[in-house]
């Protein structure tokens, strides 16, 4: 099958590819973006609560991504470039090519037959001279169709987006028919890991911004008839959905709300106005004193202290000590820059909140009221 994906993969370290670890991409995620890291708390037994650090691989809102060729035809790469910069006009990031040094997306046309890129700043965890994406099958004769999807697609990776019928609302929709899955992609070579990890995998609701299940994205694989139980079948998508559009639109916001300065005492009103909205604070803490953070307002927040000096560091979360199913955080706090993040617990969720920090008075003149957490 010509048209296939064959292996449209996201980049798992270790799997291949990168030359530094786990890690490294992980830190390389959060120091990009603070709102990549997202800490939820999950209750673990009566009264415990604890952690599961998710990731998010979208880069800094704005930036410019430098994009080089490592190899290939010239008339090919010249519509890779013209495609492939139609995700400015969508999102709020540029795309430089750029002919020699470094470069954060690295194309290559090197590997037959494959198709694939990494996910957002998994692209940072690869080795500098290494591939981020390559194309197997696009040659001057490729008919303009194939560039659009195929491009679109594998650019819609390297900005952080996941294949659709992984998204979590994607859970059920689809009635496949997995046995014929499996003989269907073996012909191409793909072992049971590659289809269960490509196709029937779907990320959990916390690590994505997705909301609903959308067949016509740009992200869907073709889904023949032949592989589901019953009568369902997604063609090829060629074109940018309305979904995949609202979508990077949100994730990289052209009048992005600028990160907002609080001041100790201070309290401020917001709101959450989108799915997956991330807001950001920034406060100075003159000296070194026990802060209270709080969220305040009738949406169930999520609060997570950043630094000090650096904002993709998370010093502290809360979910609920706060009043109602508001967050608080008290904390000892040495002088520095400090951050906070606010987001919604249910990630499809909006809502208003106020956010506030202050420094707490003499723990004797109030006693009892509050506690070092
Ligand atoms: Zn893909």
């Amino acid at each position: 099958m010509k048209h296939t994906c064959k292996i449209c993969s996201p980049f798992v370290p270790g799997r291949g590819g990168g030359e530094s670890g786990p890690l490294s991409s992980d830190e390389a995620a959060s120091n990009e973006r603070v709102g990549n890291l997202r800490v939820t708390p999950l209750r673990a037994g009566p009264g415990r609560a604890r952690a599961a650090v998710e990731r998010l691989k979208l880069w800094q809102n704005g930036r410019t991504l430098k994009v080089r060729f490592l190899d290939g035809d010239a008339a090919v790469q010249a519509k890779v470039r013209a495609i492939a910069r139609e995700w400015e006009a969508l999102a709020n990031l540029k795309l430089e090519f750029v002919a020699s040094g470094a470069a954060q997306i690295r194309v290559s046309f090197a590997e037959k037959g494959f198709s694939w890129s990494t996910v957002g700043t998994d692209a940072l965890a690869v080795g500098t001279q290494a591939a981020t994406m390559n194309y197997g099958w696009l040659d001057p004769d490729t008919e303009l169709r194939e560039y659009q999807r195929v491009v679109r697609h594998e650019f819609g990776h390297a900005l952080g987006m996941i294949h659709e019928h992984q998204n979590p609302a994607a859970q059920g929709q689809i009635p496949w028919d997995k046995p014929k899955v499996y003989a269907y992609y073996a012909q191409q070579g793909w072992d049971k890991d590659d289809v269960d990890f490509n196709i029937f995998q779907v990320y959990s609701e916390d690590s994505t911004n997705h909301t609903g299940f959308d067949p016509t994205s740009i992200m869907e694989y073709a889904i023949p008839d032949a592989l589901t139980v019953g009568s369902y079948a997604v063609g090829w998508n060629t074109e940018f959905s309305p979904m995949d559009i609202e979508f990077m639109k949100r994730q990289y916001p052209r009048a992005a709300p600028a990160m907002t300065e609080l001041s100790p005492g201070q309290r401020l009103s917001a709101e959450l106005a989108t799915a997956g909205e991330v807001d950001e604070y920034r406060f100075l803490v003159p000296e070194a004193a026990t802060y209270i953070m709080s969220t305040e307002g009738p949406s169930d927040a999520i609060l997570t202290l950043h630094g000090p000096g650096d904002r993709g560091a998370v010093i502290s979360w809360d979910d609920d000590r706060g009043q109602g199913s508001n967050a608080r955080i008290v904390r000892k706090l040495h002088p520095g820059e400090y951050w906070l993040t606010v987001r919604h617990k249910q990630p499809s969720a909006t809502g208003s909140y106020s956010v506030g920090v202050k420094k707490r008075q003499s723990p004797r003149r109030s006693p009892g009221s509050d506690t070092e957490n």
